[in-house]
């Protein structure tokens, strides 16, 4: 039986390596990080994915990258480079924050003509959890630094109302499904929240999964692709694209019966891909750069998923998925938290209660 290798062994390796459990599917996650001049025993028909967009070349990550069945290989390099993703979602006229390139001869006044007085540049590859931006503002009167000159995108301000993301899967016969859309809170251009499904989004299910299926088609994608997208009103912007399972679609686990990481490996290895059935409605909140506190499992709707790294200011170690079988449960697990977390976490837990009362 094939197994499924995945570049990568951070918690999105560790979680698809679980599903994979009840489906007898055998995934090995693989760190390709570390300096090793190990190779794996990869059979011919083994299936090649990834956690994420960008690796080190290795011997190791080049007997990954380039073995037959590593699903879509061209890919990442292409959605990897902001340049190249946000020329494929003009080429397909998706609406995408209003963009242009940063080389030797971008002019700062350019910019904020084309844009506006608030423009936000950002690396075109390698950047995570709003690592790799840089904000010009007209009134700082500040240049473009030099070493973001033919390295970054610069992008116009979006005045959102809030941020949303659709994950869905695309099977190796076109055939395409989706989760309902996400709501998503940032801090600090970091995941701190998620809510779905929520009926208020409704109408723009259709607007998204349009959006989405075009881009997977044009990538001939296999697998679980995820789309951040800013509202602004009743219309959706794609904010960017990520070719794998997504933290904004971690809900899936507590809220239906079949999370994105088995979605996945379904599509990888052709099996039968139903709508995902929602049993709950269901509220994420990202643990960042926060210790375990064992009161967490104590309330009644909680499922914690702890990643076991080293606790580190601003790193993503877990994350609490609350299903929501009534308003009761919820309110009193959020006023819990409210207690037990510290200052960064009050304005989520709040953005979380407002939605339901
Ligand atoms: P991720 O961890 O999601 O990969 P990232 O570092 O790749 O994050 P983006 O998703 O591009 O960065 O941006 C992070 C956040 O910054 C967004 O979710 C949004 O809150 C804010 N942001 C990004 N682009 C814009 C924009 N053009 N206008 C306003 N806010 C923006
Ligand atoms: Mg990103
Ligand atoms: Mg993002």
């Amino acid at each position: 039986k094939p197994k499924v290798w995945v570049l990568g062994n951070g918690q999105l390796g560790a979680m698809l390596t679980h599903a994979g459990e009840p489906l007898a599917i055998n995934v090995r996650a693989v760190d390709i990080m570390t300096p090793t001049d190990d190779i794996l025993p990869l059979a011919p028909n083994d299936i090649i994915t990834a956690e994420r967009e960008q690796w080190p070349e290795s011997a190791l990550s080049l007997q990954l990258s380039t073995h037959p069945h590593f699903v879509n290989g061209p890919v990442f390099s292409r959605l990897a480079d902001r340049y190249s993703q946000k020329s494929l979602l003009d080429q397909l006229n998706v609406p995408t924050a209003p963009w242009s390139l940063v080389d030797d001869h971008t002019k700062v006044e350019t910019l904020y003509q084309a844009f506006g007085p608030r423009v936000l540049m950002k690396r075109r590859t390698g950047g995570y959890d709003g690592k790799g931006q840089h904000w010009l503002k007209q009134a700082e009167a500040v240049d473009i630094p030099h070493d973001w000159r033919n390295l970054a995108i610069a992008e116009q301000a979006i005045n959102f109302d809030e941020e949303v993301s659709l994950v869905g899967v695309r099977t190796r016969e076109g055939q395409c499904v989706f989760y309902p859309l996400t709501l998503n809170l940032h801090q600090d251009g970091i995941l701190m929240a998620s809510i779905a499904p929520l009926a208020r989004l409704d109408h723009l299910q259709a607007q998204a999964e349009t959006m989405l299926s075009a881009i997977m088609h044009e990538l001939e994608y296999v697998g679980v692709m995820a789309m951040e997208c800013f509202r602004v009103g009743d219309n959706l912007l794609v904010n960017e694209l990520a070719p794998r399972v997504h933290n904004s679609g971690h809900w899936t686990q507590a809220g239906t019966h079949m999370d994105q990481f088995q979605l996945h490996l379904r599509a990888l290895c052709g099996i039968a891909i139903p709508q995902p059935q929602v049993n709950f409605q269901c509220v994420m909140v990202n643990l960042i750069g926060i210790d375990n506190d064992a009161r967490w499992l104590s309330l009644p709707n909680a499922e914690l998923y702890w990643y076991n790294k080293e606790v580190r200011s601003g790193r993503k170690v877990g994350h609490l998925n609350l299903s929501v079988p009534n308003l009761t449960v919820l309110t009193n697990s959020i006023s819990a938290l409210q207690t037990w977390m510290p200052n960064q976490y009050q304005a989520p837990l709040a953005w979380i209660l407002a939605e339901f009362t």
